[in-house]
């Protein structure tokens, strides 16, 4: 290797890891929920950027490679780091709720942020000549730096990596009717109990629960999931098990290989799936998909475009996505996760912008953003109800309307922890089964979801677990 082009390369390292190691850290930070394939774009984006960097300085200081390895550096940090900064801002002043709302986020942070990086790297171009001997021990820091989150990723694949084994379906002759159902699972994430909010929100959502009924749907009213949170929930209900300690490290693929849709596809079905984006569960393994990565949602939310990014869109499309799947030929399994009600609060009741809201805190003003969002999340599930049964042909669908858990509410309006976390075990659930005149039981949660629909429409045995609760999502 020549001289020029090994100190080259020397000099484009430090501007490298400083860009590939937020990229890195947050992968394997949240390695249980990702998957690898998620990893490469963000990877490029951020070895493209401090190539890009590094070209540039050295294009303008006519070749002080040095010097450009330094400028590159900040650039590449004010590009890269804005959202930690951002986020470390948030937890320092996330009692004061007010904070964020009256210093509107991210708009004059952002500002503060380019000036502040804006006056260091002009002094840094000033005093480019003194500063050049803190290159070497930058590298060695760095490269201290990226052994930590490569560190860890190593060690997640020695210890946890792990195949599911297949596991063996009951093998059921294929339904005598003449035509399959489709299937369309929709998870609205987060939406409560209608009891719940009557009793806390004074809000009465029966003309929701009437338009539903008005199609042919029963609602469950005693409806609960058996953890608190989407990522256990969800695999969970699609693999009609209860999560055993060993499956904690590995949601996501139970989630994406999930039992259910494989029952079906063994006996002809597609499995389809719509998203807004989630760490939980983006459709891997579906045949066709509608969705984003969450990973590349959030890799971009910590830089400097961060602020640029829109919430809404994302929900907004998965709605429209919705149609689109709904024009494929059966028969299909269509699971629509949408994160709302969810945080964060973006949307009025009409749908109107209302801010960023991040919504973290569950206080007593966040659920009256939550309840805002609640009441738009209705509007579009049954327009997305509507759409459904509009493009079904002869064969009716069934629908499940499901949420994957209710609502955490402020320790203000219920002081004891438990009986909190119980309370955000209280779920939506409806059914529209065509066909059929039997409803869930009265006393019901999600984990029999996929056992009832397989007994009562392909003749299986899968028979209804006993129903148990982990409210504290901990400790199975
Ligand atoms: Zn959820």
């Amino acid at each position: 290797m020549n001289i020029k082009f090994r100190s080259i390369l020397s000099a484009l390292f430090p501007p490298l890891a400083l860009a590939l190691f937020p990229v890195l850290f947050l992968f394997s930070h949240n390695r249980q929920e990702l998957l690898y394939g998620e990893l490469w774009f963000p990877l490029l984006a951020a070895g493209a950027s401090a190539l890009i960097a590094f070209f540039f300085f050295a294009h303008i200081l006519k070749r002080e490679i040095c010097s450009a390895s330094l400028l590159a550096s900040l650039f590449i940090c004010a590009f890269w780091y804005y959202g930690f900064f951002y986020e470390s801002l948030f937890g320092l002043f996330a009692k004061e709720g007010a904070f964020l709302r009256e210093f509107s986020r991210n708009r004059t942070l952002i500002v503060l942020w380019a000036f502040l990086w804006g006056v260091l790297l002009l002094v840094s171009l000033k005093w480019r000549a003194t500063l050049r001997p803190i290159s070497k021990p930058l590298s060695f820091a760095l490269i201290l730096l990226l052994l930590l989150p490569i560190g860890n990723l190593v060690a997640y694949e020695f210890t946890y990596r792990q195949d599911i084994s297949s596991q063996t379906l009951p093998s059921a002759p294929l339904s005598a009717e003449a035509a399959l159902p489709d299937i369309y699972y929709l998870i609205p994430d987060g939406r409560a109990n209608s009891e719940i909010l009557s009793e806390f929100f004074g809000y009465d959502d029966s003309a929701f629960r009437e338009e539903l009924e008005s199609r042919g749907f029963h609602i469950v009213e005693n409806s609960l999931s058996n953890y608190p949170s989407t990522r256990f929930s969800l695999p969970s209900t699609f693999n009609m098990e209860y999560l055993s300690s060993s499956d904690l490290s590995y949601t996501r693929q139970l989630a994406e290989q999930n039992k259910a849709a494989s029952f079906l596809k063994e006996r002809g079905y597609k499995f389809v799936f719509v998203g807004s984006g989630s760490s939980v569960i983006t459709g891997e393994e579906a045949d066709v998909r509608f969705t984003s990565s969450d990973f590349h949602r959030i890799v971009q939310s910590m830089t400097a475009l961060g602020p640029l990014m829109n919430p809404r869109t994302k929900v907004l499309n998965a709605f429209s996505d919705i149609e689109k799947a709904t024009k494929l030929p059966g028969p299909k399994f269509v699971i629509v996760h949408i994160l709302i009600p969810h945080i964060p609060y973006v949307f009025g009741e009409n749908g109107e912008y209302i801010g960023n809201n991040p919504g973290q805190k569950d206080t007593p003003r966040d659920m009256e953003l939550y309840l805002g969002q609640l009441k738009f999340a209705d509007k579009k599930f049954k327009e997305a109800v509507d759409t459904i049964l509009a493009a079904a042909g002869s064969t009716p669908p069934i629908v499940v309307i499901q949420s994957d858990h209710g609502v955490h509410l402020p320790k203000e309006w219920v002081e004891n922890d438990e009986e909190r976390a119980k309370l955000q075990l209280r779920n939506f659930s409806a059914f529209l089964l065509p066909g059929k005149s039997e409803v869930p039981p009265e006393s019901w949660s999600a984990v029999n979801t996929f056992r009832f629909l397989f007994d009562l429409y392909f003749s299986t045995n899968f028979g209804f677990l006993e129903d148990r609760y982990w409210p504290s999502g901990t400790s199975f």
